[in-house]
């Protein structure tokens, strides 16, 4: 099959709404999931996973970049789509030609949407500790001050949680801290009249780990991936998420390595005795880490093989001695489930020294996604 060329994802569309389901179940009633499809939907393919969501009924979407919303739109996707960062003034008629929303990033941003002259619609972000975007939640004057801009039609409100993963006293604490600032924006807004606009704060864990919490939207990127960012991830909501992407590439050919020979690019690796080998199509500019020369595995048939040598662009090399039945044209698994075998998406980006959300977002463009 075409499609199972070379290297491939296959996205388990299943698990993805599975993951909808007991996600959706953990929110009140009243609070939509507004998925995170930024990076290519954590690389799995913003056009595949953005379509299949929306026949699930979600209506919004959030993404990093206007070049992102425009890929969504162009998919068909219809409802709000939020660009989560920076958009520069050159691409603002792009936010109003495809009908986006923008995210203020502090009050002076806010001023140049509005000096734009047309009706913008934005979210404005409140910077409640992360310190990254957002107008600084102490700033209340100047927030409030943001509706006096008479271009931004403004339908949401907005902060980021940045310990939420954590489980420690002192990241729970900091946590509840930002959860209370955010809140108090709120209300100063409301107690000023201002009301008719939309709330969100958690992330991933900040659902997970913070379940009772009541907004409108919550923005989740990872967890709907069926991720944890690392493999011991402990969460507050007892929950069963289902991995979505697979990611496999081919046996290209086998032969044998003898005592004393080296392998690949620098020789990184020398075999200690009689050995037989593979090399396996896929590399770094398909988003496998440098980093993993020499460190990681792969499955086939249910068995592990250990990456040998460094890994090139394009390819890689194993240590298949162990594994009679090897040939060329065999799926070799990087991640996803091989029999009794797994390797998850934080299993493997553990040993890259990362978090899944690292290695996800960037799996290459070369790779082909395949719907299962
Ligand atoms: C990426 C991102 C998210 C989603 O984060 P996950 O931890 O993957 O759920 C939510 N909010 C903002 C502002 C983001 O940048």
């Amino acid at each position: 099959m075409y499609q199972k060329g070379r290297a491939w994802i296959e996205l388990n569309m299943e698990n993805l709404l599975c993951n909808v389901k007991q996600l959706q179940a953990l929110l009140p009633a009243h609070c939509a999931i507004m998925p995170a499809v930024k990076a290519n939907a954590y690389g799995h393919g913003a056009r595949l996973i953005s379509q299949a969501l929306q026949e699930t009924g979600i209506r919004n979407f959030c993404v990093a970049s206007v070049s992102e919303a425009i890929e969504l739109r162009n998919a068909g996707i219809d409802g709000q789509i939020l660009v989560l960062c920076y958009t520069t003034p050159y691409q603002f008629s792009d936010l109003v030609e495809y009908d986006l929303i923008q995210t203020v990033v502090d009050y002076s941003y806010a001023r140049q949407l509005n000096s734009y002259g047309k009706p913008m619609c934005v979210h404005v972000g409140i910077d409640t500790g992360m310190h990254r975007l957002g107008e600084p939640s102490s700033n209340m004057e100047t927030i409030r001050s943001i509706w006096n801009l008479k271009n931004l039609k403004i339908t949401g409100v907005f902060s980021h949680l940045c310990v939420s993963d954590g489980t420690t006293e002192t990241e729970r604490d900091y946590t509840l801290a930002q959860i209370q600032k955010f809140q108090s924006v709120i209300r100063f807004l409301h107690q000023n009249g201002i009301y008719g606009f939309k709330q969100h704060l958690q992330g991933s864990y900040g659902v997970l780990n913070y379940p009772h919490l009541s907004f409108d939207y919550a923005r989740i990127g990872i967890a709907l991936y069926g991720a944890y960012s690392s493999p011991g991830d402990k969460t507050i909501a007892q929950v069963n998420l289902k991995p979505v992407l697979a990611l496999k590439a081919r046996i290209e050919c086998v032969k044998p390595l003898h005592t004393g020979e080296s392998v690949g690019y620098g020789l990184d690796y020398t075999a200690v005795k009689e050995m037989k080998i593979a090399a396996v199509s896929i590399g770094y500019a398909d988003g496998i880490p440098r980093g993993l020369s020499n460190r990681g595995y792969v499955l086939i048939n249910g068995q592990k093989a250990d990456i040998i040598g460094r890994i090139c662009m394009d390819q890689l090399l194993i240590d298949v001695s162990e594994i009679s039945s090897a040939a060329a044209g065999d799926e070799v698994v990087l991640i996803g489930k091989c029999k009794e075998q797994e390797i998850t998406a934080g299993d493997f980006a553990e040993r890259a020294g990362t978090i899944s959300n690292e290695i996800l977002s960037r799996l290459g463009k070369r790779l082909e996604r395949v719907a299962v």
